[in-house]
Order: structure tokens, then sequence, then C-alpha cells
């Protein structure tokens, strides 16, 4: 299976947060033969890891789990409520395609809605972002034929499909965060054929979605070092993000490398020196927050991680038509192999 293959399945596979299953068994099965081990753990992380015995460790982190929805209610008439898992737009599911993964295989359905010409300018209004009137109709002819095909708390994620665009640009429902899952899987894969100084974490971490939960669980597991998060970031290239505040980030120009206190100093600066040694373009993000992403819980696991994020422009972000640059994805794979490379006994990451 070839690098884009592998990506592709991973964006093609559910893995709603909290029913990330599948999802981990294609990193498993992937993963098996550039691994010295792979575990999962309690929680449904998946563990990838190099050199395990090596006293430094470092984890990279890229979520498996995609947004979502769960099924809470199925009308006399066979139409399927539902509640989000995570971030839904429900601006965006109205007219949706959505796949309702049940236990006898997916079921396809699709998010009705009043025709616009019987709406009145109220309801246009109203429904707009109110998930209690969104319904599923699977083509179901009543409750007892809805109930064949599906059970209250089955999953649904958006249909999943692939679109290749203009200037190798891809489009697909979770992009969040499949493209920084295939990152971390990818450096491990090319730093399986290099001697390490170091113990390579590769993690497929679950429930970012809903908390950065499998972030905070894994990292306490394996104490590292050093945990960077690989996510995607709000690009500002498209309409609609006109503001001279917000830092630009431009799809195809690069990673960002984050800075601000949820970063590591030392690791930030490695992760810039590694860029311009491999001759890779980045972006730089500043964020006087702490980011909602991985690197957050990551941070502050045990006694203290030395935190890092790589951020993969991304338009649209938790709609079903997320964009992202596979320029992007290669240059994040450049930048990490180099700085894992890079660390050796006397790499010292306090910040001092
Ligand atoms: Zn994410």
């Amino acid at each position: 299976m070839d690098s884009k293959d592998f990506l592709h399945k991973l964006l093609l596979t559910p893995s709603p947060t909290g029913y990330e299953q599948p999802v981990q068994r294609i990193v498993r099965d992937r993963m098996k033969k550039y691994a010295d081990s792979i575990e999962t753990d309690l929680h449904g992380n998946v563990i990838v890891a190099l050199n395990p015995k090596a006293p430094r460790k470092i984890m990279l982190a890229g979520h498996c789990d995609q947004i979502g929805l769960m099924v809470r209610h199925i009308s006399a008439d066979g139409f399927v409520y539902v509640a989000p898992l995570g971030g839904i737009d429900v601006g965006v599911l109205h007219g949706a395609r959505v796949t309702i993964h049940a236990e006898k295989g997916p079921v396809d359905g699709i998010i009705g809605r009043k025709p616009i010409h019987a709406q009145t300018g109220e309801e246009r209004e109203r429904t707009r972002n109110d998930i209690e009137k969104i319904w599923i109709d699977i083509g179901a002819k009543n409750k007892k034929d809805a109930e064949r095909r599906v059970q209250i708390g089955d999953v649904a994620t958006f249909h999943l499909s692939v679109v290749e665009m203009a200037n190798g640009l891809i489009s697909s429902p979770g992009l969040d965060d499949k493209v920084g899952l295939f990152v971390a899987m990818e450096v491990l894969r090319i730093c399986s054929t290099k001697k390490l100084n170091v113990g390579l974490y590769a993690v497929s971490t679950v429930q970012e979605e809903v908390g950065l939960r499998g972030a905070q669980t894994s990292a306490y597991g394996i104490n590292p070092e050093v945990g960077i998060a690989i996510d995607v970031t709000h690009a500002s290239d498209n309409p609609g993000n006109e503001n001279p505040k917000v830092t630009p980030c431009k799809l195809g120009a690069g990673p960002t490398i984050c800075a601000g206190p949820n970063i590591n100093p030392v690791v930030e600066k490695m992760l810039k020196d590694a860029a311009k040694k491999t001759k890779s373009a980045f972006q730089i993000a500043p964020s006087t927050r702490l980011l909602g992403n991985d690197a957050n819980t990551i941070q502050v696991a045990r006694g203290g991680v030395a935190a890092a994020s790589i951020g993969i422009p991304n338009r649209y972000m938790h709609t079903q038509v997320e964009v992202c640059s596979y320029r992007d994805l290669e240059l994040a794979i450049k930048i990490l192999v180099q700085f894992v490379l890079s660390v050796n006994s006397k790499t010292d990451f306090r910040p001092m």
C-alpha cells in the first residue's frame, strides 16, 4: 500500500469520537511492518513505537477521531433524530449525505429539509443551527422498518468520500485530523529506516474532539520528554477571512509551527531549524492562548512535557468539505523526520 492509498483509506473509514476502532485497525495493519511495537491502550489509543527501550522518548500525536452524530430517537414514521458528537456545524447538515454505521452494516441516509418554497422567513432563521430540527431520512416506511436497519445509539458521519482538486488540493470529511494521524505515521515509517538516538512513539489518539482526552491518557502512559501534536489549523486564504488581526495562513505554503505559552521554546526552535535544514517552507502560528488540540493536554501530562504543535492548513473545518494540500503534508513529514534525527544525547529541552 503506498502512502496516498493509506491516507485515502483513513479518510474513507469512519471514526466518530468514541467509535474509532475501524480506523485504528487500519493504523495497526499498516504500521506492523515498520514498528518495533504496537499497543492499543484501554482508552483506545494506538501507540506505535520505534526503539522503545531508548531512555529519551518523543511522542507524535495525530487524533484519529472525527466529528459525527449519534442516533437518539426514531420517530413513528421512521425518521432518525440525532445528537452531535463533537463540534458539528448544524448549518451545513441541511441537505447533507450521511452514513449511519449500524451493527448490520452502513446505512445511507440524507438530511431532509422543508423546501425553501414552503419556509417562512422565521423558519429559515430558526432551523439554521438547531440540531433538534434535523432528521435523517433513510427511506424507511415507518419506525419498525427503520429499526430493522438502525438502532438508538448508532453513530453516523458525513458520507465519506475524497475529492481531488486542482493544484494538489484534496477535500474530504475528517481531514481533521486524519492528515495529522497520517503525518505522524509517515514520520515513523521513514524513521524506521534510520538510526535513531531516541524512542519514537507515533500515537493515533482518540477523543480529541470532545476534550483532547486520548492525548492526555497516552502521554501519561508513554511519559515522553517531547510531545508534538499534529493537527489541522484554520487556513485564512478563502473568502470570509479578511481579518487583518488574524495571522495569515495559506494552503500549500507549508505547515505551521506554533509559538506561545503552549509551546516549548527549545522544540519550537529545533522545528524551525529542521525546516530550514530541509529547505521546507513553513508558516508561523503565534497563539497567546492554549491550543485547542492535543498539545494542550500533552504539555501538562505527569511532571510536564516539552510540547509543540505542527498545523496543517485546512479550509472549512468541521464541514463535509474540509480542504488541505498534499504539499503541506509532505513538508510536515520532512520537518518532523529531520527534527527526530536532530535530537541527540546532549539536547536539553528544559527552557533555560
Ligand atoms: Zn483536530
